[in-house]
């Protein structure tokens, strides 16, 4: 028996060598990459608003165009709404509670790890070229996200933050950090243009921010394109929206022209997604930040040489975007991180997904959620939530006031108008006890600055909070948990 064991053990220490020896061979050989590949990230771009989705205004005609040469994906969910924490799933395929950047303010948790392999990461390993042309602050390396990028281009005011964060408010002002799409397209015209033919597979990653705030306007004769239905502040603002996604549209556009003068097209695989959406008023709601389907439904584009254009009508999730890409540039496995997406290459050539996905989101950010000190002001719909959406089903949980949980079913409410929550529908508490099991709830302030450890002591005294169940970063679940179900004062 003991003989028997100790070759069993051989074999073993063989086996393990062996592949040790095949990972560093294949790092060693540094199998570049098949293709380009162009990542585009349109930062608060709701899928409805392009042509491609429906929408019946043209704001969109080179995006319009990708997705008739594309595959197109109709229910594709973005794991946040806020900024950074939506990108940084983008670019590590892992859920937010597993890359740890939750939150865009704070001393901790709003910066992404070193220790996780991003896209761009595995890209050089791979032996290819790496460059990033971003256009707002909240994608900067001060959130971790230049992890990978040999060059990266962020040519805008208040590119490193300062001055952006307030504290004693607990918001961050991005208005001022920002460029329109026109600068960052040239930007990543003209490097491209500077580097010579034939060198090797690129990803390129071009990041643009217009239709995230009212700040920085398109021209003029963009904005007289789209007129508002009425006088109303809500209805210019929305016109001044499409203007900005046109615009942006239209910078997509001339990058595309460069990369077909360049020769580049027929090599390269595009890759469009928006980091979250907008509320543009529904649901009570303008901006971003929560978890309903405008802002979470997001377009997702994949256009590659040699793939028949399709649309896929199944859940997919933004994180399944970095799999994806690895495979179709042929990337070796052992570079490959572990992932929370999977690779989307089956739907993109069969139109079916195979085993159903789920797609998990969350809001933990707090930006915004009332002030502190006047908490009778706060919007209970700024809560640190989380999302399950399964099949047409779909969770929303609130952790502060866990007896505000939503349950939809999105096949016959869409717009999620009628919550079945207070029915406990089978569904609902079988979601309910997957995300249990998923060790995703936040600390109650993930980041926390000093003016918020103030606050924290403030919302403990008022009983919103036990504060002793919740400062580990993976706290249990604690669904229905009494302390945190007293009404506002
Ligand atoms: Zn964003």
């Amino acid at each position: 028996m003991a003989k028997t064991r100790n070759i069993l053990i051989g074999l073993a220490v063989v086996a393990i060598v062996t592949a040790g020896l095949a990972v560093s061979w294949l790092r060693g050989r540094r199998c570049p990459p098949s293709m380009h590949v162009l990542l585009i990230t349109l930062d608060t771009t709701r899928a409805d608003r392009l042509g491609c989705y429906g929408y019946d205004q043209p704001t969109t005609p080179n995006l319009d165009q990708l997705a008739d040469d594309a595959v197109l994906f109709d229910m594709a969910i973005a794991q946040a709404a806020v900024t950074p924490v939506s990108h940084a799933s983008i670019l590590t395929g892992l859920d937010p509670h597993h890359h740890g950047l939750r939150v865009m303010h704070g001393l901790a948790a709003n910066t992404l790890d070193e220790k996780h392999t991003t896209l761009a990461e595995v890209w050089q390993a791979a032996g290819g070229r790496t460059a990033a042309f971003v256009s707002a602050f909240p994608v900067t390396p001060t959130f971790g996200l230049g992890q990978g990028f040999e060059h990266f281009d962020m040519d805008f005011p208040n590119a490193d933050g300062e001055g952006l964060v307030s504290e004693a408010e607990g918001w961050v002002s991005t208005g001022s950090s920002q460029r329109r799409a026109d600068a960052t397209t040239t930007a990543a015209i003209t490097w491209l243009e500077s580097q010579p033919d034939a060198e090797a597979p690129l990803l390129m990653w071009v990041h643009y921010f217009d239709p995230h705030d009212p700040f920085v306007l398109p021209p003029k004769e963009m904005l007289g394109q789209f007129r508002p239905r009425s006088k109303d502040r809500a209805d210019v603002l929305r016109a001044i929206y499409d203007a900005e996604v046109a615009y942006m549209d239209a910078q997509i556009g001339r990058l595309f022209d460069a990369f077909k003068q360049r020769g580049l097209w027929d090599r390269t695989i595009v890759v469009v997604v928006a980091d979250h959406g907008e509320g543009l008023g529904d649901h009570d709601w303008w901006t971003h930040g929560i978890l309903y389907q405008e802002q979470i439904r997001v377009p997702q584009i994949v256009r590659v040489p040699g793939i028949r254009p399709r649309r896929v009508m199944q859940l997919v999730r933004t994180i399944d975007l970095m799999p994806t890409v690895l495979e179709l540039a042929d990337v070796p496995d052992a570079l490959r991180p572990v992932m929370d997406g999977e690779s989307l290459t089956y739907p993109m050539r069969t139109g079916w997904t195979g085993k159903p996905r789920v797609a998990y989101s969350d809001s933990v950010n707090m930006l915004g959620y009332g002030r502190f000190d006047d908490l009778t002001r706060r919007d209970d719909k700024y809560e640190k939530l989380y999302c399950l959406i399964d099949g047409s089903y779909k969770l929303i949980f609130h952790q502060l006031k866990p007896e505000n949980k939503e349950f939809y079913d999105l096949l016959t409410d869409p717009r999620e108008q009628t919550n079945l929550a207070a029915s406990k529908p089978p569904a609902m508490l079988v979601m309910m006890e997957r995300l249990e099991t998923m060790q995703c709830l936040s600390p109650i302030m993930p980041g926390m600055t000093p003016t918020d450890l103030n606050r924290l002591g403030q919302l403990e005294s008022l009983g919103y909070i036990d504060r002793s169940a919740t400062t580990t970063t993976s706290t249990a679940p604690t669904a229905e948990r009494p302390t945190t179900s007293k009404a506002a004062p």
